[in-house]
């Protein structure tokens, strides 16, 4: 039998398979593939493999058996049960030690279960986030695998060579244990849902409150894109905004019913579940959710009104004021993003590198932004920091962007603009400034209709009372 030639396996030749493979291949690995529709491996070696030293494969069997030891195969094919499936498909085929790497959207309660089912069947699993799309999978994209520790060591070179690279450093670390890696990637989508609608409450400001064009919109965009704000959204939106379809601003043309594939909801549920106030990718899922009722919308549009205020000029200290909301409010987002993961760590025992994270996130991603090497520096200067907002640099940058973040929510609200994520950012950050909160009250609402007690201030903390509220009874 010849000697087996391949580096890695790919299975799944859709969009993210055919560039990811074509990465490695670039990176001087020779990669073996295969495909549920085995039609699609000659096809993909016939063109864009061509010249390539890709190895095809006409079966699992065939694949494993041109794989070098310990083999490592990654998935990349629709998430949930075709994970699974494919899975049952190897094990006859892997020997003691071998490594499966799904690098597809699992959602992580999924790569928790596979660690451990693939463990005990005495191989090892990778659940590894992949972000960056099609051009990331080709040139570098974000990587960010978790599951069985021991598999690092055997993926780390390759792993680390076809990802992103920010100031020279890969955009792959090991994440953790079990479904860490996939958790991360949910967050990590949960903030892209977060910045996103930021940038949407900036746009909608700036063209219903400014009565700004959208070709001064995008070139104020690129303008935002030179500064503190810079990053791949800013970018892309920015270039949205210029682009014409015979003669017309295209966005302007697109329904405005925002689609979701369930990433951003994983987020929320997750917090909800930890009762971590992330508050922020909460609205931005919610956001979504009402843009989609449009039919809805349009009938209450004849019904509702609102404030009838004139347009306002759009002069530079009011475009600086919409600047600042999106940087505090961005800093929010994250800083929640991070309490997030801080509660996930300590749920599931994950030893977790907040600034690793950073850097994972820094390029190759949709989120990528200048803005991740100051949180990659927050973190380098303390590993234990609780929350980013205690961090000296960005607590003065919000302290610098708070009097323009305060005056753009209230010109929204003025002119009735919705600016869920805006607000609900503020609201946090006076939330969790406050050294009291009305919460005295809601406790003692509590205790009177439920006499579910108290804690009090004046009395050592984990001692209860309870009122009788009426003197009855
Ligand atoms: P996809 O459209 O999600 O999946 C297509 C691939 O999955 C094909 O190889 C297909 O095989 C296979 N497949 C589908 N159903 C199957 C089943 N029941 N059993 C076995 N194989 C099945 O492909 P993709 O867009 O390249 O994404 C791959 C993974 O990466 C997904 O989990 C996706 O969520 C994730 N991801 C995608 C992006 C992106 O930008 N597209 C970005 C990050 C992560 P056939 O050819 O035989 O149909």
């Amino acid at each position: 039998m010849a000697e087996p030639v391949g580096d890695f396996g790919l299975i799944g030749l859709a969009v993210m398979g055919q560039n990811l493979v074509l990465n490695m291949n670039d990176h001087g690995f020779t990669v073996v593939v295969f495909n549920r529709t085995v039609s699609k491996v000659s096809a993909f070696l016939e063109n864009e493999a061509k010249g390539t030293n890709v190895v095809g494969s006409e079966s699992i069997a065939d694949l494993c058996s041109k794989l070098k030891r310990p083999r490592r195969v990654m998935l990349l094919v629709k998430a949930g049960k075709a994970v699974d499936d494919f899975m049952e498909l190897l094990f006859p085929h892997l020997e003691a030690g071998d490594i499966i790497i799904d690098g597809g959207n699992s959602h992580y309660p999924d790569s928790i279960r596979r660690t451990k089912y693939v463990e005990e069947k005495g191989f090892l699993f990778v659940g590894s986030g992949v972000s960056g799309g099609e051009e990331g999978a080709r040139y570098g994209p974000s990587l960010m695998p978790g599951g069985s520790t021991a598999a690092w060591p055997a993926i780390q070179e390759i792993f680390q060579a076809v990802s992103a690279k920010s100031d020279g450093e890969p955009c792959c670390e090991w994440v953790g244990e079990n479904g860490a890696g996939h958790y991360v990637k949910m967050v990590h989508n949960g903030i892209e849902y977060g910045d996103m609608q930021l940038i949407c409450e900036a746009y909608s400001l700036m063209t219903n409150v400014l009565g700004m064009s959208n070709d001064e919109c995008a070139e104020q965009f690129k303008e935002w894109n030179k500064g503190v704000l810079d990053s791949y959204l800013i970018e892309i939106t920015a270039n949205i905004l210029a682009y014409k379809e015979d003669g017309d601003t295209l966005v302007t043309k697109i329904m405005d019913k925002a689609g979701q594939k369930g990433t951003g909801k994983w987020t929320a549920q997750s917090a909800l579940e930890f009762g971590t106030p992330v508050t922020l990718i909460g609205e931005a899922v919610f956001a979504r959710a009402l843009s989609s009722m449009k039919a809805e919308r349009v009938e209450a549009s004849k019904y509702l009104s609102g404030p009838d205020v004139p347009v306002e000029k759009a002069d530079a200290g009011l475009l600086k004021a919409i600047e600042d909301a999106l940087y505090a409010s961005k800093i929010i987002s994250y800083a929640q993003g991070y309490m997030l993961l801080r509660e996930a760590a300590k749920e599931f025992d994950w030893n977790l590198n907040y600034g690793g994270i950073a850097l994972m996130w820094r390029g190759g991603c949709i989120i990528r932004s200048k803005f991740l090497g100051d949180i990659r520096n927050a973190f380098k200067a303390n590993p234990k920091l609780t929350n980013l907002l205690l961090d000296k640099f960005f607590k003065d940058a919000i302290e610098n962007a708070q009097s323009g973040w305060r005056s753009t929510v209230g010109l929204a609200v003025k002119h009735g603009v919705p600016v869920p994520a805006f607000t609900s950012a503020l609201s946090f950050f006076d939330g969790y400034r406050a050294e009291t909160l009305p919460a005295s009250l809601l406790q003692a609402q509590r205790d009177y209709f439920g006499a579910h007690t108290y804690e009090r201030v004046d009395k050592p903390a984990g001692e209860y009372f309870h009122t009788n509220w009426t003197g009855t009874g």
